[in-house]
């Protein structure tokens, strides 16, 4: 599990979390591609290529025969707090806040009285150039204090916070007026007035644990949907390889629908898969024929049953955590998962001794969307959504199994192997 908390507490953006599929990547041979890249390909080659600095696509080619794509999808973003340009908001000359605005569906009161640090991408002007530069100040440079239980009597019986007041982090007092670009600045090791684009968020310093008189639960954030990252590019990157092309895919993005050029939504995938098949000179319909034979496990996290809310449960399938790997249903279709696609992923999983959990919601409660049935609308392939039971998904710390990551490892390493 080392290698898990190594993986989260480097990945404190979406940004940062490719940078470290791409880090194992390139510790394992595989070259980077860009889009704008003529790819000349031969079978045996492995390669990756990203998009936007926050999604990416990795492909293992086998060496012979190739009967389509195995493809392993997972998310690279969670909710967070989006720095607005010009941030810095004055109070009566006395503090600094900064203006931030949501990314995604947080558990909002997780994110008061917490540490809170500062990192993303900006891009800067570097003569004739633009540049992309990576940020992370990794100090605890601001805090969200919540007001006085004495000055809000009824905050224990629910409150309605509001982002544009509430959740604004305070960045410093009156020394820290007019510092905030400099600040960042300073970290890219650039001139503040080069910096012409930023896409910065708050996150926590707070390391990966271990909870539980047995170490039974890992307790960081992040879990959703890093986890099922990490144990997506530790599979891919320990398997042989197999018969089929394996495809590692992480997205960024799901957070906010994945309808962006880099997110689940996009044509990322299937411009990827085409252009593997079109510099193998696959014709058309052999591209066809392999996508026809191909598979998507689309991994996201879900919730284990609470004990303090045991009744928003399914009644019959009851997730818990440390007890495998979940495969989700739903009758309207928001998870992709049918019986062709969840007999082959529970074939896949008693190969290797793992065990599966069926996930379905509570019939009388709304529950929230992912990857897989978006991306089946682009690359119309068998699908099975999936992902690791956990606790308090979207607060700022949540907390998983420490045992499920290593069953869905074993999962993952294996389908790259058929
Ligand atoms: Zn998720």
């Amino acid at each position: 599990m080392k290698d898990l908390f190594n993986f989260i507490d480097a990945s404190p953006t979406a940004f940062h979390c490719v940078e470290s599929v791409k880090k194992i990547l390139d510790e394992k041979g595989f070259k980077e591609l860009k889009e704008s890249d003529d790819w000349k390909l031969k079978k045996g080659d492995k390669f990756y290529v990203k998009r936007n600095g926050s999604s990416l696509i990795a492909f293992n080619i086998p060496k012979s025969g190739f009967k389509g794509f195995h493809i392993y999808s997972a998310h690279t973003d969670s909710p967070s707090f989006r720095i607005k340009e010009n941030p810095e908001m004055v109070f009566e000359n006395n503090y600094v806040r900064l203006n931030v605005e949501k990314y995604g569906g947080m558990i909002l009161s997780t994110w008061f009285d917490r540490p809170l640090s500062v990192a993303g991408r900006v891009v800067v002007r570097d003569g004739n150039k633009l540049t992309e530069k990576l940020v992370n100040i990794d100090k605890d440079t601001c805090v969200i204090p919540n007001v006085a239980i004495h000055m809000n009597h009824e905050l224990n019986n629910g409150y309605k916070y509001g982002v544009q007041n509430d959740l604004l982090p305070l960045f410093g007092g009156e020394k820290a007026k007019g510092t905030f670009d400099e600040y960042i600045a300073k970290e890219a090791g650039v001139k503040k007035e080069d910096i012409l684009g930023k896409d910065l968020f708050l996150y926590t310093r707070q390391k990966c644990v271990y909870t539980g008189a047995n170490k039974e639960f890992i307790t960081a954030p992040r879990l959703d949907d890093q986890a099922c990252v990490f144990a997506g590019i530790k599979g891919f990157a320990e398997a042989k390889g197999g018969s089929f092309a394996g495809v590692l895919a992480v997205f960024d993005n799901e957070e906010v629908g994945s309808g962006t050029k880099q997110g689940a939504d996009s044509t990322f995938l299937e411009d990827s898969l085409f252009r593997v098949c079109e510099a193998l000179s696959f014709t058309r319909s052999a591209y066809l024929r392999a996508v026809s034979e191909s598979f998507n496990i689309s991994a996201d996290n879900a919730h284990g049953v609470h004990p303090a809310m045991a009744g928003k449960a399914d009644p019959t399938s009851r997730p818990y955590l440390n007890k495998g790997v979940v495969l989700k249903f739903n009758g309207s279709q928001k998870y992709a998962t049918d019986a062709v696609s969840a007999a082959y992923f529970k074939k896949l999983a008693m190969g290797v001794k793992a065990n599966v959990q069926p996930y379905y919601n509570n019939s009388d409660v709304a529950g929230g969307s992912t990857l897989g049935n978006i991306s089946t609308a682009h690359v119309s392939v068998k699908t099975a959504d999936i992902g690791l039971p956990q606790f308090a998904m979207h607060s700022a710390v949540e907390t998983m199994g420490s045992k499920d990551v290593a069953d869905l490892v074993k999962i993952v390493k294996a389908y790259f192997e058929e």
